[in-house]
């Protein structure tokens, strides 16, 4: 490939995002300047966030502009550098966006270790998805042992986290997922106790019978009309983190339930952003990277070809048409 390719957002939806809100852009491969470092990108990460990043509504963080590179994560290897932090060779995780090419001053790029894990797993369990598992279960939920935690979206990227997690702490974990081969892979692959299908007709008296001990715990992927079930099956001084409600990304937002429940049953909840979190980055990759090493933690992408596949796949992803980490091959 001697010319860089990039998506630029062209539009903002209506109603859905469509591949048609995007558009291909043809350039010459950068050179880097004084401080400037050039990166390859073998894989883009495609995320829920990026939904509200197409929007221009209000939202904790500023809309993805309309003409500019898509934003996105990557990992990549350094192909020119003019920094003495990078050598050509490095691998390195950022946000190079979606292209095959990123230039960049080096802020918010690291070099990571590719040689024990796949690159791509610094898109997953060892990058955002999984710092994220990791403050959600551990800081808003803390789960103590025996306690039920429940886990919305339980075999994605944040999800499938979260559920192994919650077990090594020695909690039950319940995952709700849509499917029967994903709720099969919650409970024979990733160690859930119990999976609930939320595409089954019998979806309430189903997560009734999964959660006959009551519910400790939430961690929130979802929302809509699986929080509210949820709800019903709390215990007392429950906490549920909000961590997203992609449910709602694309359709109705998400019905406030009767407050009755937070006052009768003492519950805390709290929204979080991972990326207000950033001192606690080091510390969470360094734990989810000794539960890789040890094979404690498991994970499965879905792996879509080449650029001009990004974004179909992330329609997909924002519908459930992944089954893992949703990743774009790029080399
Ligand atoms: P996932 O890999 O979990 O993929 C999204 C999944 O959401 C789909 O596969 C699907 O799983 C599920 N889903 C989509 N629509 C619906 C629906 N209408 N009803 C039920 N389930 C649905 O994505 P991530 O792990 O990357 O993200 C999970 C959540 O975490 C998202 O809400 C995201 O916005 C949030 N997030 C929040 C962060 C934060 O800082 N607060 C950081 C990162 C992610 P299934 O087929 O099983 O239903």
């Amino acid at each position: 490939m001697s010319r860089n390719l990039k998506f630029v957002l062209d539009s903002r939806p209506a109603d859905k995002v469509s591949p048609q809100n995007f558009r291909l852009v043809e350039e010459p491969i950068p050179t880097p300047g004084p401080g400037q470092i050039v990166v390859r990108h073998h894989y883009l990460s495609l995320d829920p966030y990026m939904r509200g990043r197409i929007s221009d509504a209000k939202s904790y963080a500023a809309p993805q502009p309309l003409g500019e590179t898509m934003v996105g994560g990557t990992v990549g290897e350094i192909v020119a550098s003019e920094n003495a932090r990078f050598k050509p060779g490095d691998f390195v995780v950022g946000m190079g966006g979606w292209q095959l090419y990123g230039l960049s001053d080096g802020r918010g790029v690291n070099v990571v270790d590719a040689k024990t894990v796949p690159l791509q797993a610094y898109l997953g369990p060892l990058g955002m998805p999984g710092v994220t598992a990791w403050w959600g279960l551990n800081k808003i939920i803390a789960p103590k042992a025996g306690e039920t935690v429940l886990v919305t979206a339980a075999t994605g990227a944040v999800g499938s986290v979260v559920g192994q997690l919650a077990k090594l702490a020695g909690a039950q974990a319940i995952g709700v997922a849509g499917g029967p081969e994903k709720c099969i892979y919650a409970t024979e692959t990733l160690g859930y106790d119990a999976c609930v299908d939320h595409k089954s007709a019998r979806f309430g008296e189903e997560l009734k019978a999964a959660a006959g001990q009551g519910i400790d715990g939430v961690f929130e992927n979802v929302g809509g009309e699986l929080f509210l079930e949820s709800l019903k099956r709390l215990n007392d001084f429950a906490r549920i983190a909000v961590c997203g409600l992609i449910a709602s990304y694309e359709g109705k937002p998400t019905a406030l339930p009767n407050m009755a429940i937070f006052l009768v049953r003492r519950i805390k909840i709290e929204g979080f952003i991972v990326a207000d979190h950033l001192p606690a980055w080091p510390q969470a990759v360094s734990e989810l990277a000794g539960h890789v090493a040890a094979g404690r933690l498991r994970w499965r992408e879905t792996v879509r070809q080449g650029l001009e596949s990004a974004p179909q796949a992330l329609v997909d992803l924002l519908h459930g048409g992944n089954f893992g980490k949703m990743l774009v091959k790029l080399v």
